[in-house]
């Protein structure tokens, strides 16, 4: 594919500082950080408001694929949009972030938000990160980075973000 501006794909496992990194790039660049972990929260937060349970696959599949999502960058935050409502405060409480888990390992979630994110992004000028986003989201992106970092380091950053979001963890 032809693009202006290159994709920059970041994976790696939970704590080994995609979005640290992936905020820094992108800053760096001049190029739009595409928080691919909103889109699941918003398909959480949807399913919340829908009534339906995070066991639905289908249904939630059929609701992730049917979101209208819009990212505002506005100076040092960044706004988001759900069908027209703003959800910027509204998707990062615990409850959504643990929803937001639930739903994340739906395959039905995963195909249709692959579509949403392959939309966001096959313009160029962009940096993504999360899971799978250089192996299955963009993997003919022109720059592809896997982090990693020593179980330590990893397990250290993942429990203060879990403190930080209010979840009940143990280093352990
Ligand atoms: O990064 P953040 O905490 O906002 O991600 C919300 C949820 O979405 C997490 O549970 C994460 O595992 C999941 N996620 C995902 N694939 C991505 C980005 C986030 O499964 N590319």
């Amino acid at each position: 594919m032809n693009r202006r501006k290159p994709i920059v794909a970041i994976d790696g496992p939970a704590g080994s500082g995609k979005s640290t990194v992936a905020r820094q790039v992108a800053k760096r660049l001049g190029f739009t950080l595409l928080d691919t972990g909103a889109l699941y929260r918003c398909v959480a937060f949807q399913s919340r408001r829908s009534g339906l349970e995070a066991t639905e696959a289908a249904a939630l599949g059929e609701l992730a694929g049917a979101m209208v999502v819009r990212f505002e960058q506005a100076g040092i935050g960044k706004r988001i949009w759900l069908d027209g409502e703003e959800v910027t405060e509204a998707i990062r409480t615990p409850e959504i972030s643990q929803l937001a888990s639930k739903v994340s390992a739906l395959p039905a979630v995963r195909q249709a938000l692959m579509g949403t994110q392959r939309r966001l992004g096959e313009q160029g000028g962009v940096v993504l990160e999360g899971r799978d986003i250089g192996t299955v989201v963009f993997p003919d992106a022109e720059v592809k980075v896997f982090l990693e970092a020593p179980d330590q380091v990893r397990a250290l950053r993942r429990f203060e973000e879990l403190r930080a979001k209010g979840v009940e963890a143990d280093l352990a």
